[in-house]
């Protein structure tokens, strides 16, 4: 039986912030770290951008194990105790803990009966085997128009491969950008040379060797469209890790709950990034927020409070992405159902959009415009009631 002072379940970016922030207070106490991939923990980001245009594998590499830790790699923890403090990994291992930090993420949601050969694109080993494939092949599937699906989509182009992205939703990023955006980007990815399959879900797969046969219903549309690939990339989104929290009878609402301390229901027992359901003060509602600042802030302060710490996580995260030459920073809430205030500089290529809700600023998408993470935020803060003159020239 293994025993640490600080156990992480995970071996994510959350997982190595964590790990940091144990340290800010604790330089000595023991940290073990389980986590079912092979990999010690890396940058996340890079797998589906910057590593696919020229930026080196070694830079993602977060280090966690020059911090005087244990990583058991390959372990899957299949069972919690929270009243004898100890977790049993898949080779039934037991691992005892006096804080533990659930750090699980989640799971690429799957299509149903279509497991041969689809890349559900998430971790570095996902990265090694579709560039692997980029050597060999030319054609390539994108299923889903999220963020895995246009980054992934765009990095391939980039790279002179032949894509053909489908999605359900009218564009790409749909549920994120109002209608006459998700409309510009998606026709900015066909100019590039992507196929775009809109309103389109799989209703046939099949694998013969390497090489793949997909069907697709469209809305309106007969025959079905058709096409073969030499690779198939999903990004469905993802289901949070909530297993053995939820065996473990931890509170669980769409993630693990936590409180503004992170700990859980549970005592001695916290949860962060991905997977944590937590409350946001400044939006004023609870929130699980699957992206890089939430992974590394929230993941800082889980640690820093194992350690004795009492920080409250009161951070709005913001998030990023790059899209050919199109880039953006975004900060709180992004529904397209919402009310929006569209106040561009150059339509569509520069300028910002306010997502409101009841007349307070619930979201803002930075459209290449740089460095008003911290403005929006404090707009967001404000009480309003705010009207679109109010906004327009605002940030
Ligand atoms: P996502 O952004 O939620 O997008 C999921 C996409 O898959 C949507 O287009 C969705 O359509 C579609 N979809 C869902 N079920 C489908 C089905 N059965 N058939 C076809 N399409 C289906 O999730 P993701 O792209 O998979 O990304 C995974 C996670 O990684 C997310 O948590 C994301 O935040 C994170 N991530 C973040 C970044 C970033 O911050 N830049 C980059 C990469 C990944 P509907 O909307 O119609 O369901």
């Amino acid at each position: 039986m293994y025993h640490y002072r600080y156990l992480i379940i995970g071996g994510g970016m959350t997982a190595d912030a964590a790990v940091r922030g144990i340290r800010q207070h604790d330089p000595d106490g023991t940290v073990g770290i389980i986590s079912h991939e092979a990999h010690a923990p890396y940058r996340r980001p890079p797998l589906s951008k910057g590593l696919w245009l020229g930026k080196s594998p070694e830079s993602i590499w977060l280090r966690t194990e020059n911090l005087g830790i244990t990583l058991h790699l390959g372990q899957v923890a299949t069972v919690l105790d929270p009243t004898a403090h100890t977790v049993t990994d898949h080779r039934e291992d037991v691992y005892g803990f006096d804080k533990l930090l659930l750090a699980t993420g989640g799971e690429p949601r799957r299509l149903p009966d279509t497991d041969d050969g689809i890349i559900y694109f998430r971790t570095y080993a996902d990265y090694l085997q579709l560039s692997q494939l980029a050597e060999r092949h030319d054609r390539f599937a994108v299923i889903g128009g999220g963020f895995i699906g246009s980054e992934i989509a765009a990095a391939l182009n980039q790279i002179g491969k032949h894509v053909v992205m489908a999605f359900p939703e009218d564009g790409i990023c749909s549920r994120l950008f109002p209608a006459g955006l998700s409309r510009f980007v998606t026709d900015y990815f066909a100019q590039r040379g992507v196929s775009i399959l809109s309103g389109c879900t799989l209703s046939h797969y099949s694998r013969v060797g390497e090489q793949a046969s997909l069907r697709f219903q469209q809305s309106g549309a007969a025959p079905e469209p058709q096409i073969e690939a030499d690779a198939v990339i999903a990004g469905l989104g993802i289901v949070p890790g909530v297993a053995l929290a939820e065996k473990a009878g931890l509170r669980t609402d769409n993630g693990i709950v936590v409180d503004e301390c992170l700990r859980t229901s549970a005592p001695d027992i916290y949860a962060a990034g991905d997977v944590a359901n937590f409350y946001n003060p400044l939006l004023g509602e609870r929130l699980r927020v699957e992206h890089e600042d939430n992974a590394l802030t929230m993941g800082r302060i889980a640690g820093a409070n194992m350690a004795g710490a009492a920080e409250r996580y009161d951070h709005l995260p913001f998030f990023y992405s790059d899209l050919f030459d199109l880039g953006y920073e975004a900060v709180g809430r992004l529904d397209a159902t919402a009310e929006t205030v569209e106040d561009w500089i150059q339509p569509y290529r520069k300028g910002i959009i306010y997502y409101l809700r009841d007349g307070r600023v619930r979201g803002v998408l930075l459209w290449n415009v740089w460095e008003r993470v911290p403005a929006a935020r404090s707009l967001i803060a404000e009480p309003g009631p705010f009207s679109a003159a109010d906004l327009k020239g605002r940030l």
